[in-house]
């Protein structure tokens, strides 16, 4: 199907994680990407991301960053040789000239740098190794491609980490250039990435390549966006906590961008929101089973949908009393409120009582010591750590019976459609 609206492929980090992969990949591309104007999106390859937070903790802390550093170098040289056996490659040039600079940035740290920012110039490096990498073999393989830097369209603030875009400025840059590069070929970017107008990279958050993918639909007014994975689409729950697991083969933004917002970790939750705004559908596909239906994310309704299962780990729950006995008033919210809004803590869930006021967070241990320091005075606070989040959506009784057997609840909450519960 011929079409002058692009279509966006966003490949995640198991799609690339080693020269097989690759290599399935470019297959895809060949069978269902063929006859469209097709952006590509990838993501860092496997578990370079954490592999790389973890070198620059190192190098933050003045430790030995070497073997953590040589093991994302090795990882991604063994891929490189996998795919390209010719040593005279160009792509080998430039694959050292990213290793390099990415050493002598690890080398160059300081513990009086601001971490977040060091972080986002560094951790960058995961997805601009990966676009290379792709961009040179779907070359090799015969197709039509070039290579394009994602920070010089996306454009954010510099929320270090967590970037906010800059709308209108990223639609005009992307809507320049890419248009008339997509009429000649595939182009090839990066996930996860954005630039500030000074030249800084940046990161949109964690997972955050679905989220630059749809960007991208967004601002070129795609025919469709694609995230292929390593489920056969959008599941009811994650198949790693859950037996039996359902596909939905259609279901709407809302439940979906719901399900995100509650931690399914299969979309990143900013990813919808773009997208229903210009009514693109979504496609959730398998890279393992390209034939497969999959899911389609639309504008849609259906009365009755399979509950929903999903987990967050790694839960803080916090409460905050008044010393004096006296009731917690909207006063004292505006107090907690604020001070989470100042250390980036996000509410999960809250529950207010006569004497105290609980929320449950993502745990953050140096946010949350921050969180104590500003309301000690204030507030007797408590809390505890390791928890988790469990929510189900559009839940009927069996689905409760099953999720709630043998556990030790520690806050709940539900409302017609959706049960969500704290436990150990
Ligand atoms: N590579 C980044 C991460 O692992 C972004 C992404 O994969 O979406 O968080
Ligand atoms: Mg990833």
């Amino acid at each position: 199907m011929s079409t002058n609206r692009p279509t966006v492929y966003k490949f995640g980090g198991a799609s690339v994680r080693d020269a097989e992969a690759f290599r399935n990949l470019a297959q895809i591309v060949k069978l269902y990407g063929g006859e469209r104007q097709l952006l590509i999106v990838v993501s860092a390859m496997g578990k370079t991301t954490n592999a790389l937070e973890l070198a620059i903790d190192l190098a933050y802390r003045q430790q030995d960053f070497a073997p953590a550093y040589q093991q994302t170098k090795s990882y991604h040289q063994e891929v490189l040789q996998g795919l390209f056996p010719e040593s005279e490659h160009p792509v080998y040039q430039r694959m050292s000239h990213l290793f390099a600079e990415m050493h002598d940035m690890l080398r160059a740290i300081q513990p009086t740098y601001a971490y977040d920012k060091a972080y986002d110039q560094l951790v960058s490096y995961g997805e601009l190794l990966s676009s290379t990498l792709l961009h040179h073999f779907l070359q090799e393989q015969g197709l039509a491609c070039t290579w394009v830097d994602s920070r010089k369209y996306i454009q954010t603030d510099s929320t270090w980490r967590e970037a906010k875009v800059d709308w209108p400025w990223t639609e005009r840059l992307i809507g320049r250039d890419l248009p008339a590069l997509l009429e000649q070929q595939i182009v090839v970017t990066q996930g996860f990435l954005g630039g500030t107008n000074d030249g800084h990279t940046t990161t949109l958050g964690r997972e955050g390549s679905d989220f630059s993918a749809a960007i991208f639909a967004y601002a070129l007014n795609a025919a469709a966006m694609y995230i292929w994975k390593d489920v056969e689409g959008l599941l009811n729950a994650d198949p790693k906590h859950f037996a039996d697991t359902v596909r939905y083969p259609t279901i709407s933004y809302q439940e979906t961008l719901e399900m995100a917002y509650y931690g399914a970790s299969v979309i990143h939750p900013k990813t919808i929101k773009p997208l229903a705004n210009k009514q693109i559908p979504l496609y959730v596909k398998s890279f393992l089973n390209p034939a497969g239906e999959g899911t389609k994310i639309c504008e849609c309704r259906f009365e009755n949908i399979a509950p929903a299962y999903i987990i967050k780990e790694n839960q803080c729950l916090v409460s905050f009393s008044v010393k004096d006995f006296t009731f917690i008033s909207e006063k004292n919210l505006g107090t907690i409120f604020n001070a989470l809004s100042e250390l980036r803590l996000k509410i999960n869930l809250m529950q207010n009582s006569a004497i105290s006021f609980s929320i449950c967070t993502d745990y953050h241990p140096e946010r949350l010591q921050g969180l104590i320091q500003t309301l000690q005075d204030q507030f007797v606070i408590h809390y505890n750590t390791a928890l988790t989040l469990y929510t189900v959506k559009n839940y009927d009784t069996a689905s409760l019976g099953s999720i709630l057997y043998q556990k030790e609840v520690l806050l709940e909450q539900r409302t017609r459609t959706t049960f969500q519960f704290v436990s150990r």
